[in-house]
């Protein structure tokens, strides 16, 4: 029996569990499969996979990257080659990038008369700086009760420490993906708030790209959602996933495997997705 969570992070990106961790976490929860899907990051899928053999787990290589189409999209990709060059240089380019973009919510925040120091935010991530590193040093420092609150009050669009990413676009992502190997799943539909019909007329362009497959299992998907994305899924004749978007049990109260007991088909999606990317 396949007992799979396809979108969980580890501190590589922005998640509270060291890879080896999570993977640890995982199989005492009795899950066979797990997908490590870090953002903008690969740097923890080699030490996941090893404890992925320790415990006698499949760890599927994964990534989420975020990409703009007139509003945030995030892809993830599953079975790609974690040693692929170009895919490597995309990351350490957006490292650089999100480097540069913490130091100027840090610096925003200072004029606002938020102090919180750059090199502690960094010292959070220890892998690749986002939002929520900058949400906790402003959390340790009193600023704000919670990361929850910190977003709210400083770090989504409209406030004092909200700094865009640079734009990529989803061709992009799914090119470098496929280039690498792996496939291209369309992470959590509905936090892309659209219709059925828009979603479905995005869904089908992007196919074009390359898209092969959506997350229709997902906390963000109620039951009578995830239905509608089942027969969106099917209609287009893409891969069906699910995952949880683990980050720790402490952020959103999310635990591993959430929202995926709606997911009947798991055994032969994982199956077909597993077949798909040549495992
Ligand atoms: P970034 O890629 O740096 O813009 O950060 C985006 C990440 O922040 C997402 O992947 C989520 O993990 C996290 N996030 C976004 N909104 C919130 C929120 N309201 N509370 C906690 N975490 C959030
Ligand atoms: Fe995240
Ligand atoms: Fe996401
Ligand atoms: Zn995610």
């Amino acid at each position: 029996m396949i007992k799979a969570d396809l979108h969980t992070h580890s501190t590589a990106s922005d998640g509270i569990l060291e890879p080896e961790q999570l993977v640890a976490r995982a199989a005492q929860r009795g899950f066979t499969h797990l997908a490590l899907t870090d953002h903008d990051s690969v740097e923890g899928i080699a030490r996941a996979q090893e404890e992925a053999v320790r415990w006698g787990i499949v760890l599927i290589p994964g990534v989420e990257i975020s990409c703009n189409a007139g509003r945030e999209v995030h892809i993830l990709g599953y079975g790609l080659d974690p040693y692929d060059e170009a895919l490597l240089a995309f990351f350490r380019e957006r490292t650089l990038e999100r480097e540069e973009r913490a130091a100027r919510m840090v610096a925003n925040l200072e004029k606002d008369g938020e102090k919180i120091s750059l090199a502690r935010v960094r010292e959070l991530a220890h892998g690749v700086m986002g939002r929520p590193h900058v949400a906790r040093a402003l959390v340790e420092e009193g600023y704000a009760s919670s990361v929850s609150d910190a977003f709210d009050r400083y770090l989504v669009p409209g406030r004092c420490g909200y700094v865009p990413r640079k734009e990529i676009k989803v061709a992009r992502a799914v090119q470098l993906l496929s280039q690498a190997g792996g496939v291209a799943v369309l992470a959590h539909p509905m936090e892309l708030r659209l219709g059925d019909m828009a979603l479905e007329a995005l869904v089908r362009e992007w196919k074009t790209q390359g898209l092969a497959g959506m997350e229709v299992y997902h906390p963000s998907a109620a039951a009578n959602h995830a239905a509608r994305l089942l027969s969106m899924a099917r209609r287009e004749n893409l891969l069906i996933t699910g995952g949880s978007d683990f980050h720790g049990e402490e952020v959103r109260n999310v635990c591993i495997g959430q929202g995926l007991d709606r997911w009947q088909s798991m055994q032969e999606d994982v199956r077909t997705l597993l077949r798909r990317i040549g495992d």
